[in-house]
């Protein structure tokens, strides 16, 4: 089945963060270079060499992107960095909560079919993370979805684009 959808993980997924959790970042938060920002206490977040390339060959593609990220919906950490570095308008309905990331993907579903009139199945989606825990969870609470381990399954984000 060809792939529509491609759900995206968020810290060590697409960004590398120096607190752990984008939530940790205190705001203001101010850019410092092309795919880097920091926050008002010197706390960094890196953007993945390879995220903007992915993003717009899944564009290019016709693919949707949406996120699933486990992080403090308020204040949106993850909304304010994904601005910064310019690349929010690639993302359809991303979900920023501690709901977890099956909840998550229905949500984005329910969203697409609801307001987009666009049904997507489960095994029209590849689902991406850094946390096995969270690729193994996901693959059983979303049956036939392609869950990728960031790590293991693929060890560079850019690999995405071969999996379509
Ligand atoms: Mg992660």
């Amino acid at each position: 089945m060809p792939i529509k959808l491609v759900v995206f993980d968020v810290d060590e997924t697409i960004w590398r963060v120096s607190v752990t959790y984008t939530s940790f970042l205190k705001p203001p938060l101010r850019i410092i270079g092309t795919s880097e920002l920091c926050d008002s206490v010197g706390a960094r977040v890196k953007l993945f060499s390879g995220v903007r390339e992915v993003l717009k060959g899944l564009q290019e593609k016709g693919v949707l992107m949406s996120i699933a990220s486990l992080n403090d919906p308020e204040p949106d950490m993850v909304a304010e960095c994904l601005k910064l570095f310019g690349i929010s308008d690639y993302f359809i309905y991303p979900q920023v909560n501690h709901k977890g990331k099956n909840r998550n993907i229905k949500t984005i579903l329910k969203l697409l079919k609801e307001k987009e009139a666009i049904e997507i199945s489960y095994p029209e989606i590849i689902f991406v993370d850094d946390q096995e825990l969270n690729t193994r969870s996901v693959m059983k609470g979303c049956p036939g979805i392609k869950a990728v381990n960031l790590g293991s399954d693929i060890n560079n984000i850019t690999q995405v684009l071969n999996l379509l």
